[in-house]
């Protein structure tokens, strides 16, 4: 399998190459050159695997011509779904007659990060491993990636991780969940700023060439094609193990970086007959006025009590706008600059007419996410996270169409504990590996919203270079 970027303007790559820089070149995300298919009889096949046998299978494909052997890949996802803590590790849960809850959040940081970020650490180690490299992670995170990230790199000989999250913009429980982790390669950055400063960043410090290779930069946030990769393996699961036989499916993703959505959307170019892809989006409502009304234009970040969604430029949008311009590389890198420059996306309602076909998007307010909370409790004695509540509401406000609609649970409640408690006057716990979090001690660097200061910091501490 060989990959190109977005933008057009490099060579093509091989899956090591892009599981290793992250981000192209030329600015753009990596896509692979064609989509490996997996036929109706072979998604019938996968009922009876385990969940790691389907992650196998799907995943292969994918890094074909790489060091990584097929007794490597069993060893390497296994490991990755190790201490998940559901023995089904992506359990189906019933809400309604056609509605299920696929939980994404028995992994170490309870979110479904973890999904794509544990099978990305394994992949990573194995490959510098092999290379005799080592790596400076920098990553931006709204809450769970962070800690996902960390979880998935810390104490790893051949890498150090330094992650930038919005001071005061991320849950306590995420926080502590980045900052107690006391390991020697592994950095916390506080930044006085948004999330999207934070990816901002990340994005200036690529695009300093001299910078990037000494540092030998790499990145674990969602524009790294193998976090794709990785979820496109539950949506397959989901599909073979629902409980309805010949049943048409819908999926309802809580949106905010466009990674996990995207990932269903790879599922569905696989040969996954998904019918409806619902985008669940809170406030910060770009997709929803793309997918709704053919308009994206840039408004200012607004807090929620869904913060992983709190986003305005999902980053891996652009690689569903590379398909829907035609795979045109130059066509894609013209309406990014557009983009960003005037904060308005060219030509959005013709392209959002045509996304529309596999497309459709809901948004709710804060007020309505925690109705959806409340009334899922007292109908069916289940908590939500605000993130999964979010999804939940998108599902109710979507006409029934004949689909069994699956809704991506990406979160435990216990990660907002204020919002569920408000909303259903139940305040969940924290399971037992975290029961002692709120009392471990914290560390993180806080610095301004400025280059300067944090490529200064991240070359005074990285190894390698
Ligand atoms: C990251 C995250 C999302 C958004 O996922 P994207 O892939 O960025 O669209 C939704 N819910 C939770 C709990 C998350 O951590």
């Amino acid at each position: 399998m060989k990959y190109v970027s977005t933008r057009g303007s490099t060579s093509e790559q091989t899956f090591e190459d892009v599981l290793l820089s992250g981000l192209a070149r030329d600015g753009g995300l990596f896509v692979p050159t064609e989509w490996p298919h997996v036929s109706l009889a072979e998604i019938a096949a996968l009922a009876p695997l385990s969940y790691t046998q389907i992650v196998t299978r799907i995943v292969r494909p994918f890094i074909e011509d790489t060091l990584v052997s097929d007794a490597e890949l069993t060893r390497i996802v296994d490991q990755a779904y190790d201490e998940f803590r559901d023995p089904a590790i992506a359990p189906l849960r019933q809400l309604d007659d056609d509605t299920w809850l696929l939980e994404l959040f028995h992994g170490p940081t309870l979110a479904f990060k973890d999904f794509a970020l544990q099978l990305l650490g394994g992949l990573f180690d194995h490959v510098l491993g092999k290379r005799g490299e080592h790596l400076t992670i920098v990553g931006a995170t709204s809450g769970d990636t962070g800690s996902a990230a960390i979880e998935a790199c810390r104490d790893r000989d051949n890498l150090d991780i330094f992650m930038l999250f919005p001071e005061g913009r991320v849950s306590e429980v995420q926080r502590r969940q980045m900052t107690t982790v006391q390991a020697e390669n592994v950095y916390n950055i506080a930044l006085r700023g948004t999330f999207d400063d934070c990816q901002d960043l990340v994005k200036a410090m690529f695009a300093d060439h001299a910078l990037r290779d000494s540092l030998n930069l790499s990145a674990v946030n969602s524009i790294n094609w193998a976090r794709v990769m990785g979820q496109t393996a539950y949506y397959f699961a989901a599909a073979a193990k629902l409980p309805v036989p010949d049943a048409k499916l819908s999926f309802v993703v809580p949106t905010g970086n466009f990674g996990n959505v995207y990932a269903g959307y790879t599922a569905r170019k696989m040969g996954l007959p998904i019918e409806k892809l619902v985008v669940a989006s809170n406030r910060n409502d770009i997709l929803y006025r793309f997918f709704d009304q053919g308009d994206m234009s840039i408004t200012a970040v607004e807090p929620s009590l869904s913060p992983s969604m709190d986003i305005q430029v999902s980053s891996n949008f652009e690689r569903l706008l590379f398909d829907l311009l035609d795979r045109d590389g130059a066509a894609v890198s013209a309406a990014m600059q557009t983009f960003r420059a005037d904060g308005v996306l060219p030509d959005a309602s013709r392209l959002s007419a045509e996304a529309r076909d596999l497309f459709l998007a809901q948004r709710l307010d804060d007020v309505e996410t925690l109705d959806v909370i409340k009334s899922v409790h007292d109908d069916c004695g289940i908590l939500l996270d605000p993130h999964t509540a979010v999804a939940v509401g998108a599902a109710r406000k979507t006409p029934r169409d004949g689909t069994q609609r699956i809704v991506l649970a990406t979160a435990h409640p216990a990660k907002f504990p204020d919002a569920v408690e408000k909303a259903a006057g139940v305040r969940p716990d924290l399971p037992p590996h975290l029961s002692d979090l709120l009392g471990r001690d914290e560390s993180a660097e806080t610095l301004d919203n400025d280059f300067k200061a944090v490529r200064d910091y991240v070359c005074a501490h990285a190894a390698s270079q």
